[in-house]
């Protein structure tokens, strides 16, 4: 359902190749998305931020602002360019700023849905993202990856690049890209810890809470997956030998 509504808008995919595109470009894209899903409430602009370690963007859920670094994003839109081989390196950082975009869109998208209690394992995301935004920086770099909200936002960010990339840039490398890193996204923090097989939401349990982590189940191992919650070691391993037709199948990439 949310999937559907990203869509690339003409004037971006005119440009795509050619020039990066520009604050303007990404605060229209932005102000398109929001109002496709209909979250303008929990949308309130962007701001303009000088490098930071490794971010992109950022959104603050109590003053609904998205933060962009936007040289950063050009900075790392080379260096991913040169790490694939590719010389085009305008696409490769368009769609970078795609991604993160998209990613910051999701999170406006579950504070909207936090508001209006609509949303799959709400409580969870959210006593995670409450203490998230009062921890070290360490430990939200170290943990960012384990996180239900962070993983959820950046699964369909990337399920949505790739949708992108099959269908309207059309480019086979990138594609495969992409899908990687979805894969490596996905199956991140999953590990053996004292002999047993365990999930990133258990380790938020254990390490952070220091509790027992709650039951939860959800039938599609792909979503389960893609959120971190528990999950038989036997589905874990099929997901890994066979990850490309099951995002593929997943996300109806189908050519
Ligand atoms: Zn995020």
């Amino acid at each position: 359902m949310f999937m559907d509504l990203f869509k690339l808008p003409v004037f971006m995919l005119d440009k795509i190749r050619t020039s990066i595109f520009t604050i303007d470009d990404i605060e229209l894209y932005i102000n398109g998305l929001v109002s496709s899903i209909e979250c303008q409430d929990f949308y309130h602009g962007i701001i303009l931020d000088k490098i930071r370690n490794g971010t992109l963007a950022s959104y603050n859920y109590n003053t609904y602002k998205i933060r962009i670094f936007y040289e950063m994003m050009k900075t790392q839109g080379r260096l991913d360019a040169k790490y694939l081989n590719r010389d085009d390196y305008i696409l490769v950082t368009n769609v970078l700023i795609l991604h993160s975009i998209i990613h910051e869109v999701v999170h406006v998208f579950q504070n909207y849905c936090y508001h209006n209690n609509d949303y799959p394992f709400l409580e969870i995301m959210f006593r995670q993202l409450q203490f998230s935004e009062d921890c070290d920086d360490d430990i939200y770099n170290y943990y960012y990856s384990y996180f239900t909200f962070e993983r959820d936002a950046d699964t369909i960010a990337l399920e949505n690049i790739l949708i992108i990339l099959r269908y309207l840039i059309k480019d086979a490398g990138l594609f495969i890209h992409y899908l990687d890193i979805l894969k490596l996204r996905i199956i991140r923090g999953y590990q053996i810890r004292n002999e047993v097989f365990s999930s990133p939401l258990e380790t938020i349990y254990n390490d952070l809470f220091k509790e027992e982590c709650p039951e939860v189940h959800i039938e599609d191992p792909y979503t389960s997956l893609k959120l971190g919650l528990m999950i038989s070691k036997r589905q874990y391993n099929i997901f890994k030998a066979n990850y490309k037709s099951i995002i593929i199948e997943k996300n109806n990439l189908q050519i």
